[in-house]
């Protein structure tokens, strides 16, 4: 049995496209739609007898209905960026419990003021340290720490021979921790809002591309876009050269 991976979000933070531009990338994704559109990060991992959800963007609500998902059991947040916990508030009206697995301190910053108190409603807050494995019964996950413009935390699976590693928001710049983990993995999953050039804050498509190779990485796959990043069929043809290459869009179902 292969564990289930499911993109319902792949864009950056502003999503694709972005309000109020009108950029080449926005205007044909506005005409022409279909991949090309991209609500903001969330990934489901359907692991043995657990659904988990990364990340809550604002998106999440319309995303849900739309991938007509009924099940989740527990929600990993990265970071406390909008675009990946500004929808959480949406799980005020799930019908089901839900495990929150954060870091304690981001747990506080987003306890904002006015919905903070009621974050107990919405889920069994489960705080999740760097580098300490999560074990649940036929797979464990391990969150390490990434380079970010706040605290981000990726996560490593693993389940029977496979490892699964994702990134999340990250720098270039990795933890000698953080290479172990995903050396040699099955799959990488990277966020990289740009193609390139290099930029501070987040990795970009050809930096992540090297990275595969570096550490004997099987199979990469890209999310995360941002309107300055080609668009998904110019990047397709692009992975199409490069070896074990996936370029995510919205919607994108994988078995690993
Ligand atoms: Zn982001
Ligand atoms: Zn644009
Ligand atoms: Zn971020």
């Amino acid at each position: 049995m292969g564990l289930g991976i499911k993109f319902l979000g792949t864009g950056a933070a502003e999503g694709i496209p972005a309000i109020n531009c009108d950029c080449d990338h926005c205007t044909r994704a506005k005409l022409e739609g279909g991949s090309l559109v991209r609500a903001r990060n969330a990934i489901i991992f359907s692991l043995p007898r657990y659904e988990l959800l990364i990340d809550t963007p604002p998106d999440i609500r319309a995303l849900l209905s739309k991938n007509k998902v009924r099940r989740i059991d527990g929600v990993f947040l990265t970071h406390s960026h909008y675009d990946h916990s500004g929808g959480l508030e949406e799980f005020l009206y799930w019908k089901a419990d839900l495990d929150l697995f954060a870091d304690p301190l981001m747990y506080e910053a987003l306890q904002r003021e006015d919905w903070g108190s009621r974050l107990p409603e919405i889920a069994f807050h489960f705080p999740c340290h760097p580098g300490i494995a999560v074990r649940f019964d036929g797979f464990f996950f391990t969150p390490f720490a990434v380079y970010h413009t706040v605290p981000c935390f990726g996560l490593a699976f693993y389940e029977s021979e496979r490892k699964i590693v994702y990134t999340s928001d990250t720098s270039s710049r990795f933890s000698n921790y953080a290479y172990c983990l995903m050396r040699q993995a099955d799959l990488l999953i990277v966020n990289t809002p740009r193609f390139s050039p290099p930029h501070e804050g987040h990795i970009t498509s050809i930096e992540a591309l090297e990275l595969k190779k570096r550490l004997g990485i099987k199979r990469l796959i890209l999310t995360h876009f941002n309107h300055h990043n080609y668009p998904h069929d110019e990047m397709e043809e692009w992975a199409k050269v490069q070896d074990g290459v996936t370029i995510a869009y919205d919607g994108l179902e994988i078995e690993v």
